[in-house]
């Protein structure tokens, strides 16, 4: 068993979302002052999240455009009686990742830089040392390596989620299907259809992202306390595309499934001097949606202009306090059965355009149209629990191993 030790500005562990993202903004060309990073990836399959679908929406190009496998100019919400409401994202467009090709365009990239250093290892301890931080890894032949940095961002995923005054669960699971006939629109993504029979408690909806004339990703999703079984998820599926989309025959060319919490709590940020935590176990998950992606790509980016300016490092919150404070609301109004989960976003996007809720979903909408978004909601329900939730107590909630790695 033999011992190493590297020292560099920055050390990132986990590989995923947060940790590709943050390595790729802090060395993308024009960062200014080349920043030595040290990656690191756990090689075990038990701690790896399985290949999965990043949904995000953004105007213009974007820095992972050679990863992307669709994007959609239109968006469609279908309420339980079937109502359609269907509107443009004007410049915005929703767009889809899959994490094996944004793995393969990012982990290329860095490994043909002189300053990165990818290690294959599982971290096992990150401390705060003098003048910095470290990781203590191990490699899949057991030898230990300590990476040291400057800074350290840890994105491994937590146990248990910090206490909160309502979590609920988003859980899904999807198939991407290949029909016999033309059965999809893809100029249109479908991103909440109701017409699915709704649970006793929470809601469900189904979400289809069409490929092609044949070809989607077809989802079942529920937001409630605890995930489905394997047969239940499936049951759920056959009957949304076989006697609501009545897609015909088809085939099921791969499975997708996850769980994201989706919860009130309060990430920390930082740990002591050095290390920071990024991505879903830093917060990056947003409350009332479960999107996380551009989140993490608004803090990597933060993360680079601090660093190359000189200035101190302070993650700074994925999310604005007025959006956490009204997801907060939402999440317990749809806990406590107060709204009706499936007419509350049925109305909303009814009442408000498509790009607007998805700019405010971003963090990028005003004060003013907070407030319109606010109203077009069922205002007596949420102010209601809006003056309940300051009295609540926090509560912790462990997860299932499924639960934390998604
Ligand atoms: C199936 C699924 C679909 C999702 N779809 C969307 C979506 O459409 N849009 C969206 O915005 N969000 C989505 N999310 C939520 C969120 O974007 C993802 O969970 C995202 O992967 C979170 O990024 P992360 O970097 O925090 O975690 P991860 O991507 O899980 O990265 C953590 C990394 O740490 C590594 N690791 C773990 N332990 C160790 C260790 N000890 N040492 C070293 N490395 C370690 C893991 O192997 C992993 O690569 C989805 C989540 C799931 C589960």
């Amino acid at each position: 068993m033999s011992h190493a030790r590297d020292v560099t500005d920055v050390v990132i562990v986990g590989g995923g979302a947060a940790g590709l993202s943050l390595a790729h903004a802090l060395t993308v060309p024009g960062a200014g002052r080349p920043v030595s990073v040290a990656l690191v990836e756990t090689p075990r399959p038990s701690l790896r999240p399985a290949e999965r679908t990043w949904c995000f929406w953004q105007v213009g190009p974007g820095d992972f455009d050679d990863a992307l496998v669709a994007s959609w100019r239109r968006l469609r919400v279908r309420g339980r009686d079937g109502e359609v409401v269907e509107g443009e994202l004007e410049a915005l467009r929703y767009r889809m990742l899959r994490s094996d090709r944004f793995e393969a365009l990012v982990g290329s990239r860095l490994a043909a830089l002189p300053h990165v250093r990818l290690v294959e290892a599982t971290a096992e301890t990150v401390r705060n040392v003098a003048g910095g931080a470290e990781a203590l890894c191990v490699t899949a032949e057991g030898d230990r390596i300590t990476l040291r940095g400057r800074h350290l961002f840890d994105s491994r995923p937590g146990q248990s989620l910090p206490p909160a005054r309502t979590t609920l669960l988003q859980h899904f699971r999807g198939w991407f299907v290949r029909t016999s006939a033309a059965a999809f629109d893809d100029e249109v993504v479908e991103l909440m259809d109701f017409r699915v029979p709704q649970p006793a408690h929470g809601l469900a909806f189904g979400y289809v992202l069409p490929l092609g004339p044949k070809d989607a990703l077809v989802e079942y999703t529920q937001f409630s306390r605890a995930p489905l079984s394997h047969l239940e998820y499936e049951a759920a599926l056959e009957r949304y595309t076989r006697d609501i989309l009545r897609l015909g025959p088809f085939e099921v060319r791969s499975v997708e499934a996850g769980v994201i919490p989706m919860t009130d709590a309060r990430f920390a940020r930082r740990i002591g001097t050095a290390v920071h935590r990024i991505g879903a176990v830093g917060g990056a998950t947003r409350p009332a949606t479960g999107y996380t992606f551009s989140a993490v790509q608004r803090q990597s980016k933060a993360v680079a202009a601090a660093l190359r300016d000189g200035k101190k490092v302070r993650l700074t919150a994925p999310h604005g306090r007025r959006a956490l404070a009204m997801d907060a609301v939402m999440l317990r109004a749809l806990d406590t059965g107060r709204v009706n989960g499936s007419d509350f976003f049925t109305r909303l996007f009814r009442r408000m355009p498509a790009e607007r809720v998805l700019r405010f979903l971003d963090g990028s909408s005003g004060l003013w149209e907070d407030m319109r978004l606010g109203f077009a909601t069922p205002v007596g329900p949420m102010l209601r629990t809006a003056v309940e939730l300051p009295f609540l107590q926090r509560r912790p909630f462990p997860l299932t191993r499924e639960e934390s790695t998604g």
